[in-house]
């Protein structure tokens, strides 16, 4: 489709007119609250009613086919639809209770899935009906992922898994996981893998939640018992689920270049400011410590190209948003934007950057060391930033393939 600025500007009108007409002001520039509730069941009503318009018009997928409920909008009509989301102070609650659903799962089914599954899972996805959550690493299977050995037994009318996978986030809470089982076990390691779509609400299936450090227990050790798959619920071909694995992973990284690690909550205050009223000023109002405001200068720097390079990609990807290996150097970018960061910001808070509750510090001071902490996670989840270099030297730099082959 050609676009013309004024076709666009009249579509830019119809969505803010829309957004302002559905969107409740009691959730005005309250996302980080609202996206901490974990089930769409946790979520205030506003939110649940906002997130099901949204869902309903097609707009938490914007371009998605219109076919299976998504918006069916070109790159830069979704892009105006997420700048008028962002300039009324909206977001998309969708992302968050859907888990894995918008941002992996969707377009891996879209892209892989048989007309059937299309059907059946993506609109339930649109509209928000539906968590998934990803099965993938193993207690003895994480950056080497292709020695994973929950296995999938043929039988008959259906598959029987049985085996451990470790680190599923929301399992206790989904409805659906993406799970990599071993179809073959005597194929190559990569040949025998095949990827199913398991309904969660079957007694073969328990979940146990790993409490981390900061209380919270975002992710579950995920007990497959003689659990059920349908025959077609098989996402790609028997025993190409390396293949149509790695295609989700891909979808998993591009999700998570934004340098925000999203685990800290509440307001973020810029580094600059945090560091005039922690650290001081001078007589001529710059930051007083020198060698603090060179750092600092520099990560803004930093991020502010990182921004700026997402953009670019963004604005080249123009109604063609594919994902590839180039996601692995935004990953990595990414966690390290975000993780100097966090340091900056304990270092500037000083002794009120080591609360972990209490009321001798304020909201925004025990989110920065909640951010600090879960920021940590970023270089590890989605592949680790050691993982995604191996990816860039091969796949990307031409070099030799590292140790993992199988
Ligand atoms: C917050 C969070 C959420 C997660 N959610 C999910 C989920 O929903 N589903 C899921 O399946 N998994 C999930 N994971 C697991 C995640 O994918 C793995 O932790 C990750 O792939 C690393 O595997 P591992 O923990 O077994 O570490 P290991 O593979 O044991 O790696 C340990 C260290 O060795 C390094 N290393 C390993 N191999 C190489 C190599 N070949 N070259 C260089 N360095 C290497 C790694 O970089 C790392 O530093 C999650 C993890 C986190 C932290």
């Amino acid at each position: 489709m050609t676009e013309t600025t004024e076709s666009l500007e009249t579509f830019r009108a119809e969505v803010r007119g829309w957004l302002e007409e559905s969107f409740p002001a009691s959730l005005r520039g309250r996302a980080g609250d609202v996206m901490a509730s974990e089930t769409i069941e946790a979520a205030e009503s506003d939110a649940l009613a906002w997130g099901r318009r949204l869902g309903e018009k097609g707009w938490a997928t914007p371009t998605w086919p219109a076919e299976y409920g998504g918006g069916g909008l070109s790159q830069l009509q979704a892009q105006v639809v997420n700048q008028e989301i962002d300039r009324i102070g909206a977001f998309n609650p969708l992302i968050r209770t859907t888990g894995m659903g918008i941002t992996m799962v969707g377009p891996t089914i879209l892209e892989y899935g048989t007309e059937a599954q299309k059907q059946r899972h993506i609109p339930k996805i649109c509209r928000g009906e539906v968590f998934w959550s990803l099965g993938y690493s193993e207690p003895n299977a994480g950056s080497d992922l292709a020695s994973l050995s929950t296995k999938a037994v043929d039988a008959g009318d259906h598959w029987v898994v049985n085996g451990q996978k470790t680190w599923t986030s929301g399992a206790d809470v989904s409805d659906w996981c993406g799970v990599l089982v071993r179809t073959d076990p005597d194929a190559p390691k990569r040949d025998g893998i095949s990827f199913l779509m398991i309904d969660m609400h079957q007694p073969g299936i328990e979940t146990r939640p790993i409490q981390l450090i900061g209380g919270a227990s975002p992710f579950c050790e995920t007990f497959f018992n003689d659990a059920r798959a349908e025959k077609d619920e098989m996402l790609g071909e028997l025993n190409a689920g390396w293949t149509v694995g790695k295609r989700l992973l891909q979808h998993e990284r591009a999700s998570q270049t934004g340098a925000v690690s999203g685990m800290g909550g509440g307001a973020r205050t810029s580094l600059a400011d945090l560091a005039k009223e922690y650290v001081g000023v001078d007589d001529r109002g710059r930051l007083s410590d020198a060698d603090l405001r060179s750092r600092l200068t520099a990560q803004m720097m930093e991020a502010k190209a990182h921004g700026l390079t997402l953009a670019r990609v963004a604005a080249e990807a123009r109604g063609n948003a594919k994902v590839s290996a180039a996601a692995s150097i935004l990953k990595n970018a990414a966690s390290r934007v975000a993780q100097n960061r966090a340091e900056l910001a304990l270092e500037i808070l000083g002794h009120k950057g080591l609360g972990w509750e209490g009321d001798a510090f304020s909201a925004a001071e025990l989110g920065a060391v909640r951010e600090w902490l879960g920021g940590k996670a970023m270089s590890i989840y989605g592949g680790s930033f050691e993982i995604q270099n191996n990816i860039i030297a091969k796949n990307i730099l031409g070099l030799p393939e590292n140790t993992q082959r199988g």
